[in-house]
Order: C-alpha cells, then sequence, then structure tokens
C-alpha cells in the first residue's frame, strides 16, 4: 500500500465522492486519479523519472495535490518549497536539492524567468496558472525560454495517462527542507514509507472516516498540512476543502458553506479567529474537531476558543524530520489542556537526559522519537544526520516531560530555555502567564545577555488594550512567577514577526533587542 494505489483505490471504490474542493467546485476521486495519471505521463514525456527531484512552488491550489501525486506515481521526488521566500532562500533550495524540474505558481514567473539561467541542472520550469492572463504572458516568453517554460494547463491536456512506478518503501518521496536554527535549512527526506504511515495512523487515530470534509488552509509545503490535510484525508477517503490563504473570513465561509468537519491550524490561526469581530459561533457547528500543532497552544486560549466555538481541540506534536505527527491528544480518552496528548499508533516517545537514558515520570529531558514515520536522513548531510538520529531514535531538540498516563507535556525549544543566574526559565511558561492577561493580545519571551545573571527574561507583547502599561504587565507576572522569571524588559510592539506557518520568530526578536 501507498498514498499513491490508496488513492487509485478510492477512485475505483467511490469514483464520484469528491477528493477535494476548491473555490467551490468539487472534483471527484476518479477525476483527480485521472489528471494525476495524465499529468504523471507528461512529467515522464519531459524526462522525469524515478529518483528525480522536483522542486514546487506551489501553494493550496488543486496543482499542489496534482503535483504531488504526479510526482509520487513516478517514484520521483517532490521538494515542496514555499513559494513566498526571498529568491535566494528558494534559489539555494533548488540547487541544494539538484531538482531536475520545477514546478510553480504563475506569481513566480518573474522569479522563473530571471533564474532560468542561473540553474543548470533544471531542465524543465512548469507554470500553474491561476489567472486567464498567464497564458498570453508564457506566449510572450522570449524565444529561449519557450521550451524551457510549460504551462500546467496545456501538459494536463496532453498527457497520456501511465499507471504507477513501483518503488520500494524506503525511496525517498518528499524532501522538506526545515527551518533550521543555525545556518541553511536542512532537507529531510521521507521515504514513501514514512509518509504513507504516518498519514494512514493520524487519520486512525483521530478517527478521520469517508465523511469527513476537512478544511485546509494550513499551508500545503509545509508538513503539518502535508500529513494532516492532506494525505490523511486523502489516504481515508474523506474531502479537502481547499482554502488558498488563511483569513478568518475565509475560514469560516468554507467551513458554514462546505459543512467542514475537521478545522487544523496552528495557535496563531485559533488566535486570529478567537479574536475576529464578525465570528459567529455557528458558522463552526459541523466542525467536530479542532486540531492543533506546530506551536504550543496557550491553555487559556484552548478554553476560551473552545468555549465560544463549542468545538473539541485536540492538540498534537511533530517536526518536519518525523513526517511529522508523533504524538496527539485522543479522542477517545482525555484530553488534557497543555499536553501534546500521547504517542499515536506505531510511535515511540521517551524523554531522556544528556546520555540517552530514559527520565521517570515529570522528569524534564529531550523528547526522542521511534517509529516508521522517522526520516532516513537529510540530504547530502551524513554528519548532520548522525547527529539527528541515534541508535534509530530521532533526537527533537523540544525538551518535555511525561505524566503518569503517557501524556507528554512540550516544554520548550532545548535551544530556546533561557538560564538566569543558573536557574532554567521556560519562555513558553511566562508565556502562558502573559496570555492569560485579558489586556494582551500575542506575547514572546526570549534570552538576552546580561552582565551580572548570565541571561534576561525580555518579553515582547502586542496589546488588546492599548492603555495597558508596562508596569502593569510586569506586576502581574510578579505575582504568578517566581522572581527570576519575570520579564525585565517588556516592549510593546505592533504585531510579532512570524514565518508563513504561524510560528513566532524568536530568532528575529533576539535580533531586535540586541540592536536596540
Ligand atoms: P517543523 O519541522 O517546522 O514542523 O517544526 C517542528 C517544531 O515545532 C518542533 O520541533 C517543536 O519545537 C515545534 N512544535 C510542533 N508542535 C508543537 C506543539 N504542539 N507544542 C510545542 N511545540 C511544537
Amino acid at each position: 500500500m501507498s498514498l499513491v494505489s490508496r488513492v487509485q483505490q478510492q477512485a475505483v471504490q467511490n469514483p464520484t465522492k469528491a477528493a477535494y474542493s476548491f473555490m467551490g467546485k468539487e472534483t471527484s476521486y476518479a477525476e483527480f486519479e485521472g489528471t494525476v495519471a495524465k499529468f504523471a505521463g507528461a512529467l515522464q514525456t519531459l524526462g522525469v523519472k524515478k529518483g528525480d527531484n522536483v522542486a514546487f512552488l506551489l501553494g493550496n491550489t488543486p496543482h499542489f495535490l496534482i503535483s504531488l501525486y504526479a510526482t509520487m506515481r513516478l517514484g520521483a521526488t517532490a521538494v515542496p518549497i514555499n513559494p513566498i521566500y526571498t529568491p535566494d532562500e528558494i534559489s539555494y533550495i533548488i540547487k541544494n536539492s539538484d531538482a531536475k524540474v520545477v514546478i510553480a505558481l504563475d506569481l513566480l514567473l518573474p522569479f522563473v524567468e530571471q533564474a532560468a539561467g542561473a540553474f543548470p541542472k533544471v531542465a524543465q520550469y512548469i507554470i500553474c496558472e491561476t489567472t486567464p492572463e498567464t497564458g498570453d504572458k508564457l506566449r510572450a516568453l522570449p524565444e529561449s525560454l519557450q521550451a524551457k517554460v510549460k504551462p500546467f494547463s496545456v501538459l494536463v491536456q496532453a498527457g497520456e495517462m501511465i499507471a504507477p512506478v513501483e518503488v520500494a518503501d524506503n525511496d525517498t518521496a518528499i524532501i522538506l527542507y526545515t527551518s533550521g536554527t543555525t545556518g541553511h535549512p536542512k532537507g529531510a527526506m521521507l521515504t514513501f514509507e514514512n509518509i504513507f504511515s504516518n498519514a494512514r495512523d493520524v487519520a486512525e487515530y483521530l478517527q478521520f472516516s469517508p465523511n469527513d470534509r476537512v478544511l485546509a488552509t494550513l499551508p500545503v509545503f509545509h508538513v503539518f498540512a502535508l500529513t494532516v490535510v492532506v494525505n490523511a484525508p486523502l489516504v481515508t477517503g474523506s474531502t479537502i476543502l481547499l482554502v488558498p490563504k488563511f483569513s478568518p473570513a475565509d475560514v469560516f465561509q468554507v467551513a458554514k458553506e462546505e459543512k467542514a468537519t475537521v478545522f487544523a491550524g496552528v495557535p496563531t490561526m485559533y488566535n486570529f479567529l478567537y479574536q475576529f469581530p464578525d465570528a459567529d459561533p455557528a458558522d463552526f457547528s459541523t466542525v467536530r474537531l479542532a486540531i492543533s500543532g506546530g506551536a504550543s497552544l496557550p491553555v487559556a486560549l484552548l478554553h476560551n476558543f473552545e468555549d465560544k466555538f463549542n468545538v473539541r481541540i485536540s492538540e498534537g506534536y511533530g517536526l518536519s524530520e518525523a513526517s511529522p505527527v508523533t504524538c496527539f491528544n485522543p479522542l477517545d480518552r482525555e484530553r488534557k489542556a497543555g499536553s501534546i496528548g500521547t504517542s499515536i499508533i506505531n510511535v515511540e516517545n521517551k524523554i531522556v537526559n544528556e546520555l540517552g537514558e530514559e527520565l521517570p515520570v515529570g522528569e524534564v529531558g529531550e523528547l526522542i522519537v521511534r517509529g516508521p514515520n522517522v526520516m532516513k536522513g537529510y540530504y547530502n548531510m551524513p554528519e548532520e544526520t548522525a547527529n539527528a538520529i541515534r541508535d534509530g531514535w530521532l533526537y527533537t531538540g523540544d525538551l518535555a516531560r511525561k505524566d503518569e498516563e503517557g501524556y507528554f507535556y512540550i516544554v520548550d525549544r532545548k535551544k530556546d530555555m533561557i538560564i538566569v543566574g543558573g536557574y532554567n526559565v521556560y519562555p513558553r511558561e511566562v508565556e502562558e502567564v502573559l496570555f492569560a492577561h485579558p489586556g494582551i493580545l500575542e506575547a514572546a519571551v526570549v534570552g538576552v545577555p546580561d552582565l551580572n545573571f548570565g541571561e534576561q527574561v525580555l518579553a515582547f507583547v502586542v496589546l488588546k488594550d492599548t492603555a495597558l502599561l508596562t508596569d502593569e504587565v510586569e506586576a502581574f507576572c510578579r505575582e504568578k512567577l517566581a522572581k527570576y522569571k519575570v520579564p525585565t524588559r517588556i516592549e510593546i510592539l505592533e504585531e510579532l514577526p512570524k514565518n508563513t506557518t504561524g510560528k513566532i520568530l524568536r530568532r528575529t526578536l533576539k535580533e531586535q533587542s540586541t540592536t536596540n
């Protein structure tokens, strides 16, 4: 079994069932499978074969789903890239991944025109049309580029359907470049088994059914979306509701009009949805399950959201290197607020000390993971791979603890921990307190160098109540936190810097604080 064969099976068993809906138009499993088979045929004609790498500069449109499943059908490897990265970031990944073909949204046509000569290994660019003008623009390209840059729609039409190419479980299906904390991003190689097993196991654990309609507004080039709102629904035979760009208005509208049953988001999305002034809880009345991941969900926000929208939030945890999911709050047992839940099916999670020895319940250590979802390594980086995977266990770099009932709690990123005069301060703990203040919309905490204490705690807040004074915030923290954890400086910002998946960029905040 593989993702490709599961979709093939759905197309035979439930041909008219909608695989996805985009801008209110549904596409059946049979149609999807047919388009994938044709586009795979077209890619083959362009020279793509098993083992080749195909880079995607795509967002939440059907082009992504078709390109992903066509690439896998050929036994080739997909390299999804965030299309709004800077040209330098995109160029780095295209070069580093040895991509042979680049499939890009038409908004990237100017980049493609400039870059066409810059990547000798890229033999072909495919442009996905999202506006009627794109065809004209492609026809107007200089002759030297005409053969190298082809429209997606023409290729799909002309492609000859091909059967899936056989692959081994351990062949690479996807290379995901992860943000990396230092230096350049690294390409996590996920095998066909990795991504299939994680989609299947998440779907089973979260009780996805063919009747589910899963709202997909998380960016599909990111691993959280890829598994939870793309592959898991397709494995189950349920329907994906594509929302091209996150906005509370669009999410509520699609949830209501298309009767979403599952919503998945990162904590910042939950915050935006909760704060949205025009939100009508009735718009979410068909949603049976809300999923949070990617960063810690403040407990105050979890309760506020659940109360307002009358929906249960299940928080989970994962990372690119684990395809990504390792834990989720179970649906058939207690949901614990502030916890990432228990190990999902087939995956083991363990808390260890610096020597790799398992720690007792309640003690904080590094979270390590083992299972069929763990990557085979970083692309062309044997040393980094050996550092990340030791004795078959993936070292996540996250600090966590486990309770008596096997629920895990992320304490913080190992590298984000602040040490004040020898005491450990976990930014998350301070952020939870700030977040619980009714006048604060968002908060992030970082450590900055301090001559006396080694480091001091610096908080950045975005205010809901603009009359709130930093002294009041400090007093609030003093009531709830030990003295050494109380921020010594509080800065008010208009907004917090975030990446496209909604994660707060602590590194940027640190840099800002040192340049001030
Ligand atoms: P990425 O590889 O981009 O998916 O990032 C993975 C990282 O996101 C993990 O190593 C964690 O630091 C963080 N993360 C994911 N889910 C959670 C969660 N529920 N709580 C806290 N941190 C999380």
